[in-house]
């Protein structure tokens, strides 16, 4: 089984903190969503490699994929249908943002097999939101919770940022508390980080903002946790909590090692066992690519070891951890043998 991931690199507004791949100018979108189609038929993948046909999980993210009309998302989704077989239960993700919500679309994109939505909510505080140069305000965000209810949502994720310079921990309390509440049923919460060359790193350099503070971070993520605990949610991975039996099945498969297939404009694939290749980080180059993609796919092929460190540091990050055993090492199910230990005694990491 496996995934994709579509990176839709258009947003309304530069978020101060946000160092993905993303244009405001939004005149090549529908260049764009045509070379992202076109990738979908004929893929771009590394010589002689079969991909997995089964897909269990779809997932837009980038960027703002909610900017998209549903005419837009539903050529998407049948190009996918079309070239894969996409599991009847899959589990179909599209990143939103607050004011891109309305009860038509939300009714739109169950329509279209949209199962999960992921908001971009950040907090809800006004003051928070201008200062991340959000796009939406704390009445949107409150409100888009209400709509997909009442849309029928079951299932859906927000994503919260802690840390902010200068707001309490009473502030980041009243988040969560509103959050859990409401009994969310998946939250992402991510502490604050400077980014090189972002809005806030700029900012920060020229001392018209204050750097987040480690300890502060460290505090509310202590309160995080404290906090879930307290609601029943499972703190599955260091940013991610559900409520039981709602975890994201997609993301929950990239700290697995399984395959998934990314398209669009610095999108990253990757075959569940060594090889990972990834697309440009650039509309331009993107469209470019599309004509003679070939030429340009860049890929890397994983030793052994590096195979090994990456499960170690992604089964770290998650509540199942790593599992050492006299013979073997036991990393999110996969069983490696002693064999390749002494390869890793060589390793500083080991
Ligand atoms: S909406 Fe998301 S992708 Fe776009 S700038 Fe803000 S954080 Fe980045």
């Amino acid at each position: 089984m496996a995934g994709i991931y579509l990176h839709i690199p258009f947003c309304s507004k530069a978020c101060h903190y946000c160092n993905f791949h993303f244009s405001t100018s939004l005149h090549r979108l529908p260049e764009v969503l045509q070379a992202l189609e076109a990738e979908i038929i004929q893929p771009w993948w590394p010589p002689d490699y079969v991909p997995q046909r089964r897909i269990e999980s779809i997932y837009f993210g980038g960027g703002t994929p909610s900017l998209l009309s549903p005419a837009q998302l539903g050529i998407l989704l049948q190009r996918m249908r079309e070239r894969y077989e996409v599991a009847p239960t899959a589990e179909i993700t599209l990143e939103a943002n607050p004011d891109d919500v309305s009860p038509q679309r939300l009714e739109a994109w169950l329509q279209l097999g949209i199962n999960r939505l992921s908001m971009g909510v950040q907090s809800f505080f006004d003051d928070d939101l201008r200062w991340m140069n959000r796009a939406h305000d704390a009445r949107q965000a409150l409100n888009s919770l209400s709509l997909l209810r009442t849309a029928g949502f079951q299932n859906f994720s927000i994503d919260l940022i802690y840390g902010l310079p200068g707001t309490t921990h009473q502030r980041w309390l009243q988040n969560l508390h509103l959050a859990m509440e409401a009994q969310v049923p998946h939250l992402s919460c991510y502490a604050l980080t400077v980014e090189p060359r972002t809005a806030l790193d700029v900012m920060i350099k020229r001392q018209k903002a204050r750097a987040p503070d480690d300890a502060v971070q460290q505090q509310q993520l202590d309160l995080l946790m404290d906090t879930a605990a307290t609601y029943g949610y499972d703190h599955y991975e260091i940013s991610n909590l559900a409520l039981p039996g709602l975890h994201s099945r997609h993301n929950s498969s990239y700290w697995q090692g399984l395959p998934y297939y990314g398209f669009g404009p610095s999108a990253h694939s990757y075959d569940g066992q060594h090889t990972r290749w990834w697309n440009v980080a650039n509309n331009s180059l993107y469209l470019q690519w599309a004509q003679q993609p070939h030429l340009r796919i860049q890929h890397e092929v994983l030793s052994p070891v590096q195979q090994l460190n990456e499960a170690i540091m992604t089964g770290l990050r998650t509540s199942q951890g790593i599992t050492l055993q006299p013979a073997q090492l036991l990393v999110a199910g996969r069983l490696y043998p002693a064999a390749q230990w002494p390869a890793l005694q060589q390793n500083s990491c080991w």
